[in-house]
């Protein structure tokens, strides 16, 4: 157990770590059966908060599961629970279980829903790889086709992208880059992908669209529009692994990981294999955006 977290908001009480617990009944743990957030506080602040939460409801509501707190409750569930950890800068967990059932795969047999926030600190990547950059595979295992388990969906079940996790630490990496059906750039295991490219001197920013099959990330779109604010063009268009290895420049996205650079693929250097000119800038403007930025901005 992590010592980090003092307080888990349970079900609507603040419960200590040892009690905050749910039934080997629920759902959640027999069939993977539910759906997350992860969101980030900044200074206190929490970053994009009604997007997360809506973002939640989104995914609940497309695998027909009612979460029984508004929007609002919730809110003040987070801030609650923040308050409670006394951590300014923090990583925050809200997941929301089917619920306890029986045995049986039916969910409408599950009694109620279980929701916990978790507030504590994580690191994805070590320091110095957000300097040096991240080496990277593109995973054998396919991303989940979007017409079987929808990655748009932010569900508690991770299998498809632990399998890839799993390709990359075997080759003693850290993350995977995953294709989708049509070969097509999806995600990484937990991250969004943008590549960089160079024409005529100018940058153009490209991430895979929607339907590459990928969660629409909130660090994504944040992204994006700084990226689009510095003038810089962004497309959101299908890319292979062919553009991986021509890219100029490459990184990821995520809310736990923040943007970190990638400088190698599949054993080809990116770039000149160091983090390139517009990935330190987009680095450092979230960096700024995040930690100045009013609550939903
Ligand atoms: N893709 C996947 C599969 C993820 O799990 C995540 C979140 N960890 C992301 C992308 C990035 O989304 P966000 O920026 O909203 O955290």
């Amino acid at each position: 157990m992590n010592d980090v977290a003092k307080k888990i908001w349970l079900n609507g009480t603040l419960v200590e770590p040892q009690q905050a617990s749910v039934s080997v009944f629920d759902h959640g743990v027999l069939y993977g059966d539910g759906v997350f957030e992860g969101i980030r506080a900044y200074r206190g602040r929490i970053f994009k908060m009604q997007t997360h939460l809506k973002r939640l409801f989104d995914s609940a509501r497309a695998i027909r599961l009612e979460i029984p707190y508004s929007i609002d409750e919730l809110e003040q569930a987070i801030r609650q629970t923040v308050d409670a950890n006394g951590q300014k800068d923090a990583y925050i967990r809200m997941c929301v279980t089917r619920g306890e059932g029986t045995l049986g795969l039916n969910p409408f047999l599950c009694v109620k829903p279980s929701v916990f926030i978790i507030v504590d600190k994580i690191e994805l990547y070590p320091p110095e790889l957000y300097e040096n950059g991240l080496e990277v595979i593109t995973a054998s295992v396919m991303r989940n086709h979007p017409a079987a388990l929808s990655p748009r969906i932010k569900s508690m079940n991770y299998l498809n992208n632990i399998l890839a996790k799993i390709e990359a630490l075997d080759a003693g990496l850290m993350e995977a880059i995953m294709l989708n059906h049509q070969g097509c750039v999806s995600e990484a295991t937990g991250d969004n992908v943008f590549v960089v490219r160079v024409y005529n001197g100018r940058q153009v920013l490209l991430t895979p669209p929607l339907h590459a099959g990928i969660l629409e990330g909130v660090t994504r779109n944040t992204v994006d529009r700084l990226a689009r604010e510095s003038d810089v063009p962004v497309e959101h268009i299908d890319l292979t692994r062919h553009d991986l290895y021509t890219a100029d420049e490459i990184f990821l996205t995520g809310t736990a990981a923040e943007v970190i650079p990638v400088t190698k693929v599949d054993g080809r250097s990116v770039g000149r294999g160091e983090p390139g000119p517009l990935t330190r800038k987009l680095i450092s403007a979230f960096h700024q955006f995040v930690t100045n930025n009013t609550p939903e901005d």
